[in-house]
């Protein structure tokens, strides 16, 4: 088998690079083997502002603007509806929260994303001395539903192996290199977490930052909002919600434990006060980099390979953008920006 590409990794950043692949009438073959869970877990929401310190996400109004039609497109392709708009209201914690929301309604940078009417109704089930500010332009992507019909959409399509890549199986050649039966010219390596096994890229800085998160059914909290506290409420229909999430900095599994479910149940006290049942628990690791910026780039000796990881909290805005980065990158020469090249690793 020929191919121009083999993707290591259906997550996100895996999905967003096929697209271009797709695209462009590439050649190609994904390998995927379950081994880390991050885009399967995630809550999936977009949120163009930081909302410990009102400042904008890194590029947000850019890359919104092309992760909402890369969506908008996937829902088309799959027959799946994925993308979901809500407010988010962020519960003030103290008067001087509030004046700091109302500065930063002023900022040209925020002022698109942040109402400065502030909302003081009362909501049945939620505890909170201060008013709530209303966050536009945000929702929730279904990443779990996205990759999973993403993958089935492949494998109808003959084009994902749902196996472990073995990184020594790799032969280099000048031109193109083999990987068992394939021949390709290039491979991009997407495995979240995983990246750590990859012998060619773990030198990079990837921390891992384990989340978990509960699914819980409140029958009389009905909202159709995100709410922001010390943690998320996020609902997903019938009285259901998914309420996340913790971050573990020494955990390297996935699993679902004990001390994140307590950490949850403790929070949700300060947050809600009807009733619930947890209906199910979650966990995976988020990709994450010092100072923020996602790996992207060619291996420095083995220009066949390249990285596309560190996603860190917010794989869902930034993942279609940095695909097409560096997609343009290997096919049509264009500089990565300095802030994501792994370049800025020596
Ligand atoms: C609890 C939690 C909540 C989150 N909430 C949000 C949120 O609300 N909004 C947001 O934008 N982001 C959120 N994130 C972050 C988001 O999930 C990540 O940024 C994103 O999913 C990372 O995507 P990825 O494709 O890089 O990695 P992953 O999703 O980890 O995908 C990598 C894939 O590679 C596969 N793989 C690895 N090694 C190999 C190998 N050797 N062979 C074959 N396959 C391999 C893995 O099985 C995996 O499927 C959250 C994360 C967590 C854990």
């Amino acid at each position: 088998m020929k191919v121009d590409y083999i993707i290591v990794g259906l997550g996100l950043a895996g999905l967003a690079f096929t697209e271009e692949l797709i695209a462009a009438k590439k050649t190609f073959v994904v390998f995927e083997d379950d081994s880390q869970t991050s885009s399967l877990v995630a809550g999936g929401v977009y949120n163009p502002v930081i909302l410990k310190r009102y400042t904008p996400v890194w590029n947000a109004k850019e890359q919104l603007k092309i992760a909402l039609p890369f969506y908008q497109s996937l829902e088309k392709k799959l027959s799946i509806k994925i993308d979901e708009k809500f407010v988010i209201k962020k519960v003030f914690k103290s008067i001087e929260d509030q004046n700091n929301w109302f500065s930063a309604t002023d900022k040209p940078s925020l002022s698109d994303f942040l109402n400065p009417v502030l909302d003081s109704q009362n909501y049945h089930g939620i505890m909170a001395d201060f008013d709530y500010g209303n966050v536009n332009e945000a929702g929730r992507i279904d990443t779990k539903k996205l990759v999973q019909s993403y993958r089935q959409y492949l494998k109808d399509m003959r084009l994902i192996y749902f196996e472990s890549f073995q990184y020594d199986a790799i032969d280099f050649h000048m031109d193109h290199l083999t990987y068992h039966h394939i021949i390709a010219n290039k491979i991009v390596f997407c495995e979240g977490f995983g990246m750590v096994n990859n012998p060619f890229f773990k030198y990079l800085p990837l921390n891992e930052a384990k989340g978990e998160l509960l699914t819980i059914h409140a029958p009389e909290l009905d909202i159709k909002f995100l709410l922001k506290s010390s943690l998320f409420i996020l609902p997903l229909g019938d009285n259901h919600y998914k309420v996340g999430a913790t971050f573990n900095w020494t955990d390297k599994t996935s699993n679902p434990t004990e001390e994140g479910k307590q950490e949850l149940v403790d929070k949700l006290k300060n947050v809600i006060n009807v009733p619930y049942s947890i209906v199910s628990q979650s966990a995976g690791i988020r990709p994450t980099v010092a100072g923020r910026r996602p790996l992207v780039g060619k291996h420095p000796v083995h220009s066949q390979l390249s990285i596309l990881n560190g996603l860190g909290t917010r794989g869902v805005m930034i993942a279609p953008t940095v695909a097409k980065n560096l997609f343009h990158h290997l096919e049509n020469e264009e500089e990565l920006g300095a802030e994501i090249d792994i370049n800025r690793f020596g």
